[in-house]
């Protein structure tokens, strides 16, 4: 029999079809792949037990937090976008773009993730009153908001001041809104990931289409995630409800205990809350409800499945 190997911890840096960069204990870099016994796929920011002789994953150990979305397309299935992310933060861009729908969604996805949220406001240079904004975020969030431009390098290094030494942050946001400036600015120009140069003015830029882990000078470890373009979270009707917490307030004095908040008489919500996210909280209600009947109607199939393979009377085809 063979001895079973001894495994070490490590931390998964980036994910790329099934090869993992890991950052082992020692502050060395290896490949990593994963067996198939695992139960899960490792994400970036898991922890992971690997063997350090044959780069095997063994086991992706308790996550603390989890960003998660539904699978983009049909599917029904949820991905794991990071795990073990201490701060949020959620890029939204002050100018043409801006969306306070879009910030809902991701704020949903940081309830449901246990990650505590922080909204970057960037592109303040290119917005002539911020303060309207400040407003309506102020109504639908406690979370702390920054407002700064990313082209000012000194302003991004006020992120630093919202995430504890040796935690780790993530970076969210709509492509376009300014990521990959923040990050080459917290990276510095010594440590620039430099992976492409763009057309019109020939610089080098920090262009990762995937997410990755950097550890940052700043003593803290940051994860980029670009490409989030469409963004369904994948959540519990709590955490929908949690991160809208003026309408849960309000419909304590609905009459009907099981008010939807739509036409119902008696209903304390409608009429005194923004119309627009009234419709955007039924329209994430609607998309939880919709993810929960589909994995029930699934969970359905594999119990049929399992009683006709253990009771093959039930069998048809045999
Ligand atoms: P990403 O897709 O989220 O990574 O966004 P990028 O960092 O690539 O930024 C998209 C565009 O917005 C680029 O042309 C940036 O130079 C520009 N940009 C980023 N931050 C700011 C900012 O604070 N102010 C202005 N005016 N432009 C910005
Ligand atoms: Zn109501």
């Amino acid at each position: 029999m063979e001895a079973s190997p001894i495994l070490e911890r490590a931390r998964v840096a980036s994910a790329t079809r099934g090869i993992y960069n890991l950052w082992t204990q020692s502050g060395a870099v290896c490949r990593g792949t994963a067996t198939g016994a695992l139960h899960d796929a490792p994400a970036v920011g898991d922890w992971v037990q690997y063997d350090p002789a044959t780069g095997r994953i063994h086991e992706v150990l308790p996550r603390k937090t989890c960003l998660i979305r539904k699978k983009v397309g049909r599917s029904t299935e949820q991905q794991v976008l990071a795990a073990n992310v201490d701060v949020m933060f959620i890029v939204i861009a002050l100018d043409g773009d801006y969306n306070i729908r879009r910030l809902e969604r991701f704020l949903v996805m940081a309830k449901e993730s246990g990650a505590s949220p922080v909204i970057v406001l960037n592109k303040s240079d290119l917005c002539d009153d911020v303060l309207p904004r400040l407003t309506e975020i102020g109504l639908i969030t406690e979370a702390p908001v920054v407002v700064m431009s990313a082209i000012d390098h000194g302003a991004v290094a006020q992120l630093s001041s919202y995430i504890e030494l040796e935690q780790t942050g993530a970076l969210i946001g709509s492509s376009g809104v300014g990521k990959s400036t923040i990050i080459n600015a917290l990276l510095g120009h010594g440590q620039q990931a430099v992976s492409s140069v763009r057309e019109h003015d020939g610089k080098g830029r920090h262009t990762t289409s995937h997410r990755e882990m950097f550890r940052l000078s700043q003593g803290w470890i940051l994860i980029d995630m670009p490409g989030m373009r469409e963004l369904e979270p994948w959540s519990s009707a709590e955490s929908v409800n949690n991160a809208f917490g003026d309408i849960e307030a309000l419909a304590k004095d609905c009459r009907f205990r099981d008010c939807s908040h739509h036409d119902e008489p008696g209903c304390a919500v409608a009429g005194k809350i923004d119309p627009g996210r009234l419709t955007s909280f039924h329209k994430l209600v609607g998309e939880m409800d919709e993810q929960a009947r589909k994995r029930r109607d699934r969970v359905g199939c594999r119990a049929v499945r399992q009683i006709l393979k253990s009771n093959p009377k039930h069998n048809t085809d045999g």
